[in-house]
């Protein structure tokens, strides 16, 4: 008896029919930002133009029907579990969600692979959150359905960033040419290490501004360097440097990241941004934040109407549901 080599993602001859199997994203992972292209983000963004469009006329529709999705979450989440659900929901398909790895066999000792072996025989689409830097490829490495990383440890964050880049383009209408000043914690911050190097496909100059002990790692600094980026580095936020910024990025001190909880205590609020911060800063100026927020943004700073942090999340939905239509072959 021959036994059953289960076909390759992507040349499945049991995929469903009607998939679009020439999608330029069909059967793709997305684990890092490292391998994308200005074109790439170019067609995601078109597609999520798209979904925006429908949101609003339809609030619904059935691309993805009959598709499951599994939302897996080894660490706490709120936007990025619930836009994902929401994505998923509004293109008509479903979703297992699993954030309680503490009832689920991972409590039994099951390795990261054989989870994700076991999930992808009941669904088409695997989100995962994992606290350990590399987890979300070695996922990848084991599923053959698409895996979709949606954050690793301190790594990175992807598709925060691809919704960050297209904030940036609804507000400002352009990336090329803009300064970003990143704030806070930009060490353990996964989504400014994502961030910074899909910026780097642009004409941009970044700030970051955050305590030494944490500093942007060395490796994406000497990365963007070999690619031309123009890149400073602050203690302090200076108001030339708010009144040079078209765009404040600000991050939350990553508490659960530090070994020292004394450490934490010293940085946790070396950066706060109230509205006399912005007293300097240009009128077309805006404020990003990956969210949760501590106390790194005053809540008086929310009625500014350079505060961009709650659209941030909305686009964040019509990313999310291009990513997952496109790898799904559905566009
Ligand atoms: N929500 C973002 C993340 O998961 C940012 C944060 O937690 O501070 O990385």
């Amino acid at each position: 008896m021959t036994s059953f080599v289960p076909p390759l993602r992507k040349t499945n001859p049991h995929l469903p029919f009607g998939d679009q199997r020439t999608a330029p994203w069909y059967g793709h992972d997305i684990i890092s930002v490292k391998e994308m292209s200005r074109k790439d983000l170019e067609y995601i963004f078109g597609v999520a133009h798209e979904m925006r469009e429908m949101v609003a006329r339809v609030g619904s529709f059935d691309l993805l029907k009959g598709k499951i999705l599994a939302n897996l979450f080894y660490e706490p989440s709120t936007r990025t579990s619930s836009s994902f659900t929401s994505a998923m929901e509004r293109l008509g398909g479903s979703v297992i969600p699993i954030n309680e790895v503490h009832y689920s066999s991972v409590a039994k000792g099951e390795s990261l692979p054989d989870t994700i072996r076991t999930l992808e025989c009941y669904t088409d689409v695997i989100v995962l959150r994992h606290p350990e830097v590399g987890a979300a490829k070695i996922a990848a490495d084991a599923a053959r359905k698409p895996v979709i990383n949606a954050g690793d440890g301190i790594g990175e964050h992807p598709t925060q960033a691809l919704l960050d880049m297209f904030t940036i383009l609804e507000e400002l209408h352009t990336v090329d040419g803009l300064t970003v000043t990143m704030v806070g914690d930009l060490k353990f911050g996964r989504t400014v290490h994502s961030l910074s190097r899909l910026l780097s496909l642009y004409g941009v100059k970044i700030n970051y501004v955050a305590p030494e002990i944490l500093r942007m790692p060395a490796e994406i600094i000497t990365e963007l360097d070999e690619k031309g980026v123009s890149q400073a580095q602050y203690d302090v936020l200076t108001e030339e440097v708010i009144q040079s910024s078209d765009v404040l990025y600000v991050t939350r001190v990553q508490r659960e990241r530090f070994k020292d909880t004394a450490e934490y205590e010293k940085t946790k609020d070396a950066f706060i941004i109230s509205p006399d911060t912005l007293t300097h800063a240009k009128d077309k100026m805006i404020v990003m934040h990956p969210f949760p927020r501590v106390n790194e943004i005053t809540p008086g700073v929310d009625e500014d109407p350079r505060a961009a942090y709650f659209r941030q999340m909305e686009y964040g939905l019509y990313v999310r549901m291009a990513l997952l239509a496109m790898v799904l072959g559905k566009a």
